[in-house]
């Protein structure tokens, strides 16, 4: 059926506008279509150059059936159909007054009657020979099918002037290459701007659209069996077939891969070449007397990690290492051995953590785990010892002005601390390394806050208990090389989770407050975990609750839910005064004055209270061994990663732990799903998987909390692993035969463009 119209078609669909010149990228769309175009543009998909415009690829493409063929036409249809006006005939009417337009149009083999009653200006556009959608419903006259008073938009035709097209009423000339056997791109549109609105002003760019130098490398190219970058734009926008557009979009995706691994890979090569101080181990100082007293042996990860550490810790260039794995698997002590190793090299070490709880927590837990290696300057310490300091937003300003000076002297050898560590008036006498603790919580900028300062870099460890898929890692924290601790050591037990169903079954909750009483009648210990404090701030949770980073969990269907949930202040009312009122209670949230926070948590910690009720304020580091019950009130307000976290709270010691996850949620209710899923697996990266599936690509790479925008457009992080993987190889390997990319000017203008766009994990380390 295409025979008679196929080349008209064709020759209209690429119509050769008059302005020829190539559009530079960055050009404003104003310049091209005008600024009331412009506008819908930049407020309908926020497209605001040139190069926006062409990067807003098409969602999917309409399949050819989707526009009603003439042969399938039923009576009082409404359809859409293309064709070509045949025929056209103006007349009166007999008994009465007023006019017909009778039009025949075709679509190559049958024909269709379109009727207009008094509407004779029709008559003016609807000319022998033009092409357009005609739609309407199907009625019937004297035996025939025909649509009356159809609504219809022209394609354009050579002859038409640019800015002369009035974009409301001339047809997509995609549409009708549709008609020609090719596709029609279906754009991310808005209401105010339809699809073909949108194709209409990618048509014309792409028809102005010179020769693009091509910032991806020849070799890389033909390797990988790539097209064009032109040819790719054209192909994705304008695919004669559903294969072009699918090799399209693979350059396209590629593209995305690649400039951003190029830029990881620059980052890469300068940290490389910056001088860090080499810090060998010593056979015979601290480290090796921690090591004798330590009371269990490293596991054989933690002993494969330590020796990469240390052998990046003996090179004069800073290492720049991230430890994953999961909650209890060791990495704080992997982290301290290299902390102490530095100290015996005369050298600082500091530890970030991202809240005050898990700073204090560490505080108690590493000098707990020196002894007396930890007693430097305190009588009866020998020279191997160190010392080891807090500082924190609450440190007390006596002490605080001590601290700072044992710091900038060189005296404390190991400093822990929070964001209080970040500020200008912490001066370090030859801090060598950093680690920082649940990197997710801070940023890149804070990370080079303190690696920023001087010519001589610290080395650099990273250390997070959210797991992270390989691929992500190698985008969010592509500058970093990764180690990952993959068995938890012996000895820990495992824990067991249920969902607590309180719609369908209200009594397990109350069975759930009676293993409660069960575990701490067996000595343990119990948190409770709710989603609020509940004294109805408008901010309820305070910043040590609120997550700002990365792969800290959104609740995927987030809504406010209809019923109360709990909360710290009320559930702490209820039990201590109801289900467990023979037990000592205590709450804390991160509303709680410092040192009452810190009070509760050593209180905790030395067995004098039995049940906790808290906020996630605990989801961080709190190790309690003898914990060994958790249940999770509204266990579906937190995100999936987040509730493997808080669980690993316990199960820490020799006792099995169990977690109890309470939801108002019934059987097959999507958030009740997420929980069962969570209860069956205690895989971390899995369930990070499972996590990270559920969010948005922008929200994967952080981008939709700090505001900007995602420069990925087509690649998946989670999806295109096979691409990163591949994109990550040929980067590095061009960046070390090419630091500068001198012989590269069109990739290094991209590259260039992509860091001063500053992307969100792009940004400098
Ligand atoms: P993470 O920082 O990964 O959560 P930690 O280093 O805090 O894990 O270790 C959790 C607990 O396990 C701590 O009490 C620690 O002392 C203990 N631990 C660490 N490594 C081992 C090991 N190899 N064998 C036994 N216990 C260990
Ligand atoms: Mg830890």
């Amino acid at each position: 059926m295409d025979s008679l119209l196929a080349p008209t078609v064709v020759s209209a669909a690429r119509p050769q506008y008059q302005k020829a010149d190539p559009v530079p990228f960055d050009e404003p769309l104003e310049k091209l279509f005008g600024a009331p175009t412009a506008k819908a543009l930049a407020k309908g998909i926020g497209v605001l150059t040139v190069g926006d415009l062409l990067a807003h690829y098409p969602r999917r493409y309409a399949e050819r059936g989707e526009l009603t063929d003439f042969a399938s036409l039923a009576l009082d249809e409404q359809v859409t159909v293309m064709a070509r006006v045949e025929r056209v005939n103006q007349r009166r009417m007999q008994n009465r007054k007023g006019s017909i337009l009778d039009v025949v149009v075709t679509d190559g083999t049958s024909r269709l009657a379109l009727t207009w009653f008094n509407q004779p200006w029709h008559a003016k556009k609807l000319t022998v020979g033009r092409v357009g959608l005609f739609s309407g419903k199907v009625g019937e006259y004297r035996g025939k099918r025909q649509l009356s008073n159809a609504e219809y938009q022209l394609m354009a035709q050579d002859g038409d002037e640019l800015g002369a097209l009035d974009l409301e009423d001339v047809v997509d000339e995609n549409a009708v290459a549709e008609f020609a056997g090719a596709i029609i791109p279906v754009y991310p549109a808005s209401a105010s701007l339809p699809t073909w609105r949108i194709a209409k002003c990618v048509g014309m760019v792409l028809d102005t659209l010179g020769d693009i130098a091509d910032p991806l490398p020849e070799d890389i190219r033909t390797q990988r069996d790539l097209m064009g970058l032109r040819e790719a734009l054209i192909g994705i926008h304008r695919p004669r077939s559903l294969v072009e557009a699918q090799s399209s979009r693979e350059r396209l995706t590629f593209d995305e891969a690649f400039v951003l691994q190029t830029v990881l890979a620059q980052q890469r090569a300068a940290l490389d070449r910056r001088i860090a101080i080499a810090r060998p181990a010593r056979t015979n100082g601290v480290l090796a007397t921690f090591d004798q007293r330590l009371p269990f042996e490293l596991t054989e990860g933690q002993q494969v990690v330590a020796g990469v550490i240390a052998a990046e810790l003996a090179r004069p260039h800073p290492m720049h290492r991230l430890l994953q794995g999961e909650v209890g698997s060791g990495k704080t002590v992997v982290a301290l051995r290299a902390m102490l190793s530095v100290v015996d090299s005369g050298g600082q070490a500091a530890l970030l953590a991202p809240t005050e709880v898990l700073a204090q927590q560490h505080f108690r837990s590493i000098t707990s785990l020196m002894g007396e290696l930890a007693g430097a300057g305190t009588l009866g310490s020998t020279d191997q010892s160190t010392s080891v300091v807090l500082l924190t937003g609450s440190t007390p300003a006596a002490t605080r002005k001590k601290v700072l000076a044992d710091i900038a002297s060189g005296t404390a050898g190991i400093i822990i601390g929070t964001h209080a560590l970040l500020q200008d008036s912490v001066e370090f006498g030859d801090l060598g390394l950093l680690v920082v603790d649940e990197q997710h919580r801070f940023g890149v900028e804070q990370r080079a806050a303190l690696t920023q300062r001087s010519d001589v870099v610290p080395h650099v460890l990273v250390m997070t208990a959210t797991p992270i898929p390989r691929t992500v890692a190698m985008t969010i924290f592509g500058d970093l090389e990764t180690s990952t601790l993959t068995e938890l050591p012996a000895g820990r037990s495992a824990i067991t989770s249920h969902v607590v169903p309180t719609a369908d079954k209200p009594h397990f909750l109350d069975r759930a407050w009676e293993r409660v009483r069960e575990e701490v009648a067996k000595g343990h210990q119990a948190y409770v975990v709710c989603p609020r404090i509940g004294d109805d701030t408008a901010a309820e949770l305070s910043s040590d609750e609120l997550v700002p980073f990365e792969l800290q969990d959104q609740v995927p269907d987030a809504q406010e839910p209809a019923y109360e949930t709990a909360s710290v202040l009320h559930l702490y009312d209820d039990l201590s005064n109801g289900a467990l009122s023979s037990l000592r209670v205590a709450m804390l949230h991160g509303r709680m004055k410092p040192d009452a926070k810190d009070a509760v948590m050593r209180d905790f910690s030395d067995g004098k209270i039995d049940v906790l009720v808290a906020t996630t304020v605990i989801e961080v580091g709190v190790d309690v061994a003898n914990a060994t019950v958790m249940v999770i009130m509204d266990a579906d307000r937190f995100g999936v990663s987040q509730l493997h976290q808080l669980r690993g709270r316990v199960g820490r010691g020799s006792a099995a732990g169990l977690c109890l996850l309470v939801t108002h949620f019934q059987a097959d209710a999507p958030p009740r799903l997420r929980l069962e899923a969570v209860a069956q697996t205690h895989d971390g990266f899995a369930l990070s998987r499972l996590d990270l599936e559920h969010r948005r690509e922008g929200d994967v790479l952080g981008a939709s909390q700090s505001g900007r925008r995602s420069s990925l457009r087509l690649l998946s992080v989670l999806r295109d692993e096979e691409v990163i993987v591949a994109a990550r190889d040929v980067a590095t390997a061009l960046i070390e035969a090419d630091p500068e990319l001198a012989a590269h000017p069109a990739l290094a203008q991209v590259v260039h463009q992509a860091v001063s766009d500053g992307v969100e994990f792009l940004d400098k380390t």
